[in-house]
């Protein structure tokens, strides 16, 4: 991959201040929103850090942090009197935003906020050899070059959806992953924690959740047919959600949990199958796909299970938003239950505008379920099927099924996140060569398309004050090991990082396939595997699909999956 774009980018940027000699713009991923290149470099290693007062307790940790890290890495000791890296408190800038100037004689770095002052951190990171994300001293270049970035993000909401249900993965490597998005400065990890295939969360009130919801009998292999009838699961224990919710805020991320109602609720039938139409018997679904049963929401019972589950959930995590799911709810149970036809009655609910009664039987639930996380100070966020019908004011829409869920919100006055399975479905395959890569859901999601994602195209003009953010989403139906999670995250995570900070119409794929040279060593640093595509090397070594399911290719669709069925 050749250099020239970015060198062209350099002396453009120079050539509109003053004629000095090139210097390379340096390979930042998300690209800094203005960045100056001058001559000349900083050296950090051995340099003294100056705070300044009033900055926040948990920014003084991250600075002190890097400035041990970087003490470790390069091997010097910090020398007194050397130019110094200055932080400074500086209300006028904005939420997650900062200043970061380096010259030879000394760096400064400002921001208003513990998120701004840790991403001036991060940027100085990138600007420095991989290695200084290592644990072990090592030869390189400990300067930074001389800079001047002013940065902010473009949305407030920059987020990954992690699916830890289809399969489930250790709390180690949650923490790789959430070190991975703090590099990248996304700050919402949306977290799948309920589920058909296995509910993970552990709850002190109802405790079979765990001991029967979290465990299933076997696992679907491939598009259809058999399963391995090996059994699996796992969860988390409310101590090791909290120790990740810590976690994840010591580097600016806010936990978003999602108790996915009332559909995609089979592990909690199996465990209490009082909660459904039929009473069941239910079994945790070894099968992907969409189930029929569903809560039965004619009964109290079922209400109060729901609000003491979320009140042990929003006791675990302090996010202003709580994800009730409300995704691929199927009708059939309620339409047959008396429970549920009564509620229908009682409420009056007709079939109206194309929607049948059983419809706004859902929008009923949403409500709430809505309106008591409202009363616990929070908010609810749900896929766009929360949408149909009524769906009550002061609910946040996260788009889906493409971007049209988003759109349609965004034009009745409702906030979105825009996940798009068009674009930011990253479970999808990333090359055209399916035969060489790993089983997978869905379709071709190329490095390229996710990149071009803009979140306001097809939106109402003024509508982007509606746009909370977007978030890449990573279901693990086929992603059994940590290898399938990482090599489907990287490198389009990175593309989508710059999605969702950099300015509108700024975006460069030339700028940002050349960063990911730098971006990729600093993955390799880290011990994560990544998809070599763009470097050349198509699929994933040792892991490509059986050659009996190349037939069933051609039926890869995910909108087209059929129900199925235990
Ligand atoms: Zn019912």
């Amino acid at each position: 991959m050749s250099k020239k774009p970015l060198l062209l980018a350099a002396i453009a940027a120079l050539a509109t201040l003053s004629c000095k000699t090139e210097v390379p713009v340096p390979e930042i991923i998300p690209q800094p929103e203005e960045i100056t290149v001058n001559e000349g470099v900083f050296k950090i290693a051995g340099a003294p850090v100056v705070i300044g007062e009033g900055i926040p307790e948990a920014a003084v940790k991250a600075i002190n942090d890097f400035s041990a890290q970087v003490e470790l890495v390069s091997g010097k000791k910090t020398k007194e009197g050397a130019p110094a890296v200055s932080y400074v408190l500086n209300d006028n800038l904005g939420a997650e935003a900062y200043a970061l100037n380096v010259k030879k004689d000394g760096v400064t770095v400002e921001a208003s906020d513990f998120n701004g002052f840790f991403y001036a951190i991060q940027t100085m990171k990138q600007m420095l050899p991989p290695a200084i994300y290592g644990s072990v001293p090592a030869k390189g270049k400990w300067v930074l070059p001389c800079v001047s970035i002013m940065d902010s993000p473009r949305f407030a909401y920059r987020g990954l959806l992690l699916d830890c249900c289809r399969h489930f993965f250790p709390v180690e490597e949650v923490k790789k992953v959430i070190n991975l998005m703090s590099i990248h400065k996304m700050n919402r990890l949306h977290w799948h924690l309920t589920e058909d295939q296995g509910w993970r969360i552990e709850i002190k009130k109802y405790p079979r959740l765990t001991e029967v919801g979290a465990w299933r009998n076997g696992t679907q292999i491939f598009r259809r047919g058999e399963t391995d009838g090996v059994r699996y699961g796992g969860f988390y224990t409310q101590d090791e959600l909290r120790e990740v919710v810590a976690y994840a805020a010591e580097r600016g991320i806010t936990i978003i949990p999602e108790v996915d109602l009332p559909g995609h609720m089979i592990a909690a039938l199996a465990s209490y199958p009082e909660l459904g139409c039929t009473g069941g018997p239910y079994e945790v679904m070894q099968y992907w796909g969409v189930h029929k049963d569903v809560l039965c929401v004619g009964k109290e019972e079922t209400f109060t299970f729901l609000e003491d589950v979320l009140s042990e959930v929003m006791d675990i995590f302090p996010s202003e938003y709580i994800n009730i799911g409300g995704d691929e709810c199927p009708k059939v149970r309620w339409e047959s239950c008396p429970l549920c036809q009564k509620r229908i009655k009682q409420l009056g609910l007709k079939d109206k505008d194309g929607f049948k009664k059983e419809h706004y039987l859902q929008n009923y639930v949403t409500a709430r379920i809505q309106k008591f996380i409202n009363d616990h100070g929070r908010k609810i966020i749900g896929w766009d099927e929360i949408l149909e019908g009524d769906l009550a004011e002061g609910a946040t829409v996260m788009s889906w099924r493409g971007t049209k869920g988003g759109i349609k919100a965004v034009g009745k006055g409702f906030d979105v996140v825009m996940s798009p399975n068009t674009y930011c479905y990253i479970d999808y395959y990333q090359t055209k060569e399916r035969d060489k890569e790993p089983y997978r859901i869905g379709k071709y999601l190329p490095l390229e398309k996710v990149y071009g994602y803009e979140p306001m195209e097809g939106m109402p003009e003024d509508g982007e004050d509606h746009i909370l953010g977007v978030q890449c989403n990573l279901w693990a139906e086929f992603l059994k090991t940590e290898v399938d999670l990482e090599y489907q995250l990287l490198p389009r995570m990175s593309a989508l990082s710059e999605v969702g900070w950099i300015p509108k119409g700024t975006k460069d794929f030339d700028r940002f396939r050349a960063s990911l040279d730098h971006m990729k060593d600093i993955y390799e640093q880290l011990g994560f595997t990544y998809c070599k595509a763009q470097w050349g090397l198509v699929g994933l070594p040792g892991h490509e699909i059986p050659a009996r399911s190349a037939e069933e290719l051609d039926t890869l669709d995910y909108n087209k999956v059929p129900f199925m069925e235990q």
